[in-house]
């Protein structure tokens, strides 16, 4: 019988009580002061207890349960969806203080002669033949990336035009990745196929979004998108708001939430958020010194919420499985592998190539194979991407975090070490540290 190498121990943050979190056996407990100090030492009160939960286990029992938790999320991966991104162009009419498409090649400008039309609209076409041929039998739908997707113009629209209707014809819905400038005079076009999310990112209340997020000609861009935010749901579209955060704009967090709140958005059930980290990725423009690690965002976060609670009604961030367990009662299942790159994500451009995700697409060197003209695909390397997990990184067989991590991202993994088989480490204790501290505290989440 020993402590379970899953269990994951710790003190909460601002409490003198600890937790044990066990992903593998599905249990978790706030403990208090001196119980917690005698489990430290490795002293159990109630033996039997520790027992049942699996937080003591025979070294046998846990390999089991590990082996069958493992078949059982292969099994579920087999059977999810996938999600196919399409870049119909790389360029953009922002230029964001931060962005790390910055030095990649761009397309064809509008205005665009007629034979580099007819060639994106033949390459949409290759497109959805290798997926309905590739993919047959899988769920899955399609979601349009960039660079900016939605630019205004001829060439740009009967692209995105070719797109919604060519998923339509085939029964997909689509989800479309926006800076969400020109979202409203592009809503009747998608009234012509089944759009499931529209993602729009601000990144604050208008000052601040103005100043990281302009256009490339110079002008604002925070109104236009709130009107095609407010257009968008009142068309009947869900949108997912993204806030992409570093160290310049964090403290703005509250304002953008209370602007939400104010503008009706929160109330909308067709109206959900997710902030995202701005981190480094391949190439990026900006100076570095403003990027918040994931402990410091979180950090940062935490105090935002204990003087700002409502926050919360804009968004609840996930400190790892805590609001998962304290919306549900009850853990998430074991997580493998974080990365669902070429397993339940892919990423195809406009010149014809085969990616992994949107991490990779694009970038010279990390294509895996061609759709148009010629079909190719280099089965070792794709191989590379769908072994990586907690079981083939070295690192991570004998982390106790393993299954809440699931070893992190792949690109950032082989952007640091040069191997895709590394890890890109969560700070898992710490934001379980903090996130049960702050969601065992509100009543209601
Ligand atoms: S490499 Fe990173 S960005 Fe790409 S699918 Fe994996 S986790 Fe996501
Ligand atoms: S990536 Fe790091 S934290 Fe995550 S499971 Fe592997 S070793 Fe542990």
């Amino acid at each position: 019988m020993h402590f379970s190498r899953h269990n994951i121990f710790s003190k909460l943050k601002d409490s003198e009580d600890y937790f044990i979190v066990n992903i593998l056996t599905g249990n978790a407990d706030i403990l208090d002061p001196e119980e917690g100090m005698r489990v430290e030492k490795g002293i159990f009160s109630d033996k039997q207890q520790y027992i049942d939960k699996g937080y003591l286990i025979e070294e046998e029992k846990e390999e089991k349960l590990y082996k069958k938790a493992y078949l059982d999320f292969v099994d579920t991966l087999s059977e999810s969806e996938i999600q196919i991104f399409y870049v119909p162009d790389y360029s953009c009419n922002f230029s964001c203080s931060y962005c790390y498409q910055g030095e990649y090649t761009t397309s064809v400008p509008d205005g665009a002669g007629e034979k580099e039309q007819e060639e994106g609209l033949n390459t949409i076409e290759a497109f959805f033949s290798y997926i309905v041929r590739e993919f047959a039998g899988r769920k899955k739908y399609i979601t349009i990336f960039g660079g900016e997707p939605l630019m205004h113009g001829k060439t740009a629209f009967g692209r995105i035009e070719k797109l919604i209707t060519g998923a339509a014809q085939r029964g997909l819905d689509v989800a479309v990745v926006t800076n969400g400038y020109n979202l409203e005079e592009y809503l009747p076009l998608f009234e012509k196929g089944n759009i499931r999310e529209i993602q729009v990112t601000l990144d604050g209340p208008e000052g601040i979004h103005d100043k990281r997020r302009p256009l490339v000609s110079g002008g604002n861009s925070f109104t236009k998108i709130v009107s095609g935010i407010d257009a968008a749901l009142a068309a009947g579209h869900r949108i997912n708001l993204r806030v992409v955060l570093d160290r310049d704009n964090i403290s703005y967090l509250p304002s953008l939430a209370q602007f939400a709140i104010d503008r009706g958005w929160t109330e909308s059930a067709n109206f959900k958020t997710q902030l995202g980290r701005n981190y480094e990725l391949h190439t990026c423009r900006g100076g570095r010194g403003e990027l918040l690690t994931r402990t410091e965002i979180y950090s940062e976060l935490y105090e935002l919420l204990l003087k700002h609670p409502e926050i919360t009604q804009f968004h609840k961030p996930a400190f790892s499985v805590s609001r998962f367990l304290f919306e549900n009662g009850e853990l998430p299942n074991p997580l493998f592998d974080s990365c669902p790159g070429c397993k339940t994500e892919w990423a195809f451009d406009y010149t014809g190539k085969i990616y992994s995700c949107t991490a990779t697409v694009g970038k010279e060197g990390e294509e895996l194979g061609t759709f148009y003209p010629e079909v190719s695909l280099n089965r070792e390397k794709v191989a590379g991407w769908e072994n990586r997990s907690v079981l083939s990184i070295p690192e991570c067989r004998d982390c106790s975090l393993q299954l809440a991590c699931g070893g992190g991202c792949a690109s950032v993994a082989k952007n640091r070490t040069g191997k895709l088989a590394s890890p890109d480490c969560r700070p898992v204790k710490e934001l379980l540290e903090m996130g049960i501290s702050i969601y065992s505290k509100m009543e209601d989440i």
